[in-house]
């Protein structure tokens, strides 16, 4: 059945010598993967329209097996990031995440609509962490592995402080952080409000969002140990993106 589908291509690996597969994240059938015959012959339409983190409007046979891209328009080609090697490893960082975190086949709306906007943030403004860092958390929530982050994962009161453990995958309360994972970090003032709005609000909300620097590197230094524990997949673009952070 041919299907007009608008979608963000997040993944593309070369098949044979001409043709390519491509994965799209998709608003109307979630995320899928097709062929797309031609597309490594440099200068076809069909290599235009294949390109990472392209938005395209994409008329796809889908079948059973493997569905095939027949063609299709570019809506939106994110020049912006594609021009920038900072921006790129952030889209890169998202769309990987995105492909090894979220089934096929199924609608995911919010989620959708969360990567699509922060994808945009990406393409228009500066300041990224904080945007990615909210669509990483909406993912692990499909995933079904978002920390908890309401009140003391443990003994389920409002005690603050609070420190974070990635082994309890939550917030501690100082009394439970002694019992179950002395090695919890404590969270600067703040900083456990804010995991909290990062998890719960969408990006939308992110302009009234102002973090500092520090508290910055520290969410993503703890985002990180806490994929590596329950995440599992290897992110050949978190290597990148570290890199980069490092010569800034
Ligand atoms: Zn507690």
């Amino acid at each position: 059945m041919l299907e007009k589908i608008n979608g963000v291509i997040i993944k593309t690996h070369d098949y044979s010598e001409t043709h390519k597969i491509i994965t799209i994240f998709s608003k109307k059938i979630g995320k899928f993967t097709a062929l797309a015959r031609g597309a490594k012959k440099p200068k076809s339409r069909m290599a235009a329209l294949t390109q990472p983190f392209i938005y395209g409007e994409f008329f796809v046979y889908i079948s059973k097996g493997l569905s095939t891209l027949q063609q299709g328009d570019v809506v939106n080609s994110f020049r912006a990031i594609r021009e920038d090697i900072i921006k790129t490893a952030y889209a890169a960082y998202i769309a990987e995440l995105t492909d090894k975190l979220l089934d096929t086949g199924s609608p995911e709306y919010y989620l959708y609509e969360q990567f699509y906007k922060t994808l945009d943030w990406i393409s228009e403004n500066e300041d990224l962490d904080i945007p990615v860092i909210m669509y990483e958390l909406k993912l692990y929530k499909k995933a079904g592995f978002a920390p908890f982050v309401d009140y003391c994962v443990n003994c389920r009161e409002d005690n603050r402080p609070y420190s974070f453990s990635v082994q309890e995958g939550g917030l501690l309360c100082d009394k439970c952080k002694s019992s179950t994972d002395p090695y919890a970090v404590r969270l600067p003032d703040g900083v456990a409000k804010l995991l909290y709005m990062l998890v719960h609000v969408g990006i939308e909300q992110v302009g009234n969002i102002a973090v500092k620097r520090e508290n910055k590197e520290l969410l993503r230094k703890l985002l990180d140990s806490y994929y590596d524990r329950y995440g599992g997949y290897y992110l050949k673009s978190r290597k990148v993106l570290n890199q980069l952070h490092l010569l800034k």
